[in-house]
């Protein structure tokens, strides 16, 4: 046909619409009015490039459009499955919430709650009130204030404790924590002037006893959690720190970065210190994240001295950073699975993954691999290395079991790209000529759908 032929042809857009209500009803008439005058004016621009040379069926278009229907329907926002092998992936969404705490935050969106009500005297409540007691508990403080992020967290701080005065740190200890937040921006950002002493490698506590003045209004010790100084160190105990600060009746802050509530050095995990550590040292405020390796929601956990706390909680500020229900709802149901250490290590996902043993991983790799040989793929295990992730841990790898693939119908490219097309989205790695799903970060009941996917694509 030729050109002037096929324009003259192409089906009404009426037509198309009643066909394809008929077909798939309860569609917004507004959408696929739309979708379909996208189409055609795509079908259009198409013959008029000559790329197009025969006009598509009715049955075609309708199944065209109900494609373009389903993207469309597609929540940006959704899951992917991260076969990264790195548990905290700050772009994947970081930690994963145990069934416990997404239960609690579905209930809290989908109903009314507790959240500042007192059902006891009928009265009005506090939000605190529903984590404070299990934090105390959790990490021996005497009192807790959650606010959105542990970076609205150490603005808080600051700004309630810091401001008009000096704070402070060691030069070895001016993180930057990533997307512009860094420590002495911060700082300026809450009125406080910073304070540096000591060297990059080197500081020592006579360093912090003659940089207190009237004004000082803290000292700060912030978590290296992206980085190490190695080699020859030298930094100031904890409990010399808290003693030095309390001569002078002044608090030590402590931005503890990931702050993990248990002790995970019988796991490998070295450099994490726990909360109760630095409590017991007598560090005055802690801050750590909820999303890191507590495992829990976004949430900044600040927790110490009630004198402090209670400053916070009425600074204006607070409620700028005020954490919302859901977030609260998987933060105590979170925090609660660490009542019994035990079952936290099996109920949160990111302590599960961190955890896992060797044996374990490569049982569950051997398990995928079997099921992409099964599609006859060209697939085999690997032992690699990967790193947590979430600026945590930064000098320690874990052991990984990766399952390669490698492809027989494209490239490996073409796979990882195809894979991340998906409407449940896979994210792997390449090396030079493999595809690589490292089963740390998978679910076992995920393995089906994977094979099935790399299946189509890559056989
Ligand atoms: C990650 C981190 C932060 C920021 O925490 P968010 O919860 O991501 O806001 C602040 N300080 C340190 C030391 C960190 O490691």
């Amino acid at each position: 046909m030729e050109r002037h032929a096929l324009l003259r042809n192409i089906p009404k857009i009426d037509d198309i619409l009643r066909r394809f209500e008929k077909e798939v009803p309860h569609v917004s008439s507004a959408l696929i009015t739309e979708l379909t005058r996208t189409y055609i004016n795509e079908l259009r621009d198409g013959i008029l490039r000559g790329d197009i040379m025969s006009l598509p069926s009715m049955e075609a278009i309708i199944s065209e459009l109900k494609i373009l229907l389903k993207k469309e329907s597609l929540l940006n926002l959704r899951e992917v499955i991260n076969g990264t092998g790195v548990i905290l992936h700050t772009n994947l969404g970081r930690a994963c919430l145990s069934d416990e705490a997404a239960n609690a935050a579905y209930i809290a969106a989908k109903r009314y709650s507790t959240l500042e009500y007192n059902v006891a005297s009928g009265s009005r409540g506090s939000r605190h009130s529903h984590i404070e007691a299990l934090l105390c508990k959790l990490t021996g403080a005497e009192s807790a204030i959650v606010v959105n992020n542990n970076a609205a967290a150490v603005l808080l701080i600051l700004s309630a404790i810091g401001s008009g005065g000096e704070v402070v740190i060691s030069r070895g200890e001016l993180v930057e924590i990533g997307g512009s937040f860094r420590m002495p921006e911060i700082m300026e950002q809450c009125a406080c002037r910073l304070h540096e002493v000591g060297t990059t490698n080197k500081t020592h506590l006579r360093d912090f006893s003659i940089a207190i003045r009237p004004d000082t209004k803290a000292l700060l010790k912030v978590h290296t959690s992206n980085f190490r100084i190695v080699g020859f160190t030298q930094s100031v105990p904890l409990c010399e720190l808290s003693d030095l600060a309390h001569k002078n009746d002044i608090p030590l802050i402590q931005d503890l970065g990931s702050g993990s509530l248990i002790d995970l050095r019988p796991f490998g995990i070295h450099d994490e210190p726990t909360v109760k550590d630095s409590i017991e040292a007598g560090v005055d405020i802690v801050s750590f994240s909820g999303d890191k390796l507590l495992g829990g929601p976004q949430a900044g956990v600040i927790v110490g001295k009630a004198r402090y706390i209670e400053k916070l909680k009425s600074h204006p500020l607070a409620r700028a950073v005020r954490v919302d229900k859901m977030t609260l709802a998987a933060l105590e149901a979170t925090l609660r699975s660490y009542l019994d250490p035990r079952s936290a290590l099996l109920t949160i996902p990111t302590l599960r993954m961190l955890t896992a043993s060797p044996y374990e991983l490569k049982n569950r790799a051997e398990k995928l691999c079997t099921m992409l040989q099964q599609r006859n793929l060209s697939a085999d295990i690997i032992e690699d290395n990967t790193h947590v992730g979430g600026g945590s841990v930064p000098c320690q790898l874990l052991p990984a079991y990766v399952v390669a693939i490698m492809p027989a119908a494209c490239s490996v490219n073409a796979l990882e790209q195809a894979l991340r097309g998906l409407e449940r989205p896979i994210i792997g790695r390449i090396t030079s000529d493999r595809y690589l799903l490292d089963v740390r970060t998978l679910w076992d009941e995920d393995f089906s759908y994977i094979a099935e996917m790399i299946g189509a694509y890559a056989r």
